[in-house]
């Protein structure tokens, strides 16, 4: 039962969690890939130019309109072809 309780708030706890990196990310000054960055931009300039425009776009989302779901998937993208390595949490 007390197992069961957990798991579902972690299940809470975790997009918040995932909504704050999105944020401190955001304002780094280094990128996921460990490049350096401006603050204020999702990735570094050869990340952003490693996207395909369909993800590069979700990024100038706002936060309440997709942008942390466009991130995840940025950053996923950026995993796949090598360019980040994945972190485990
Ligand atoms: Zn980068």
């Amino acid at each position: 039962m007390r197992t069961a309780r957990a798991t579902a708030n972690t299940t809470l706890v975790g997009s918040e969690i995932e909504r704050n990196l999105a944020l401190i990310e955001y304002e780094a000054k280094t990128c996921p890939c460990g490049g350096s960055k401006q603050g204020y931009q999702s990735f570094c300039t050869r990340c952003c130019h490693a996207l395909p425009p369909a993800l590069r776009a979700g990024l100038s989302l706002s936060i309440k309109s997709g942008y942390v779901e466009a991130w995840k998937a940025a950053k996923a993208y950026l995993v796949r072809i090598g360019r980040v390595k994945e972190v485990a949490c």
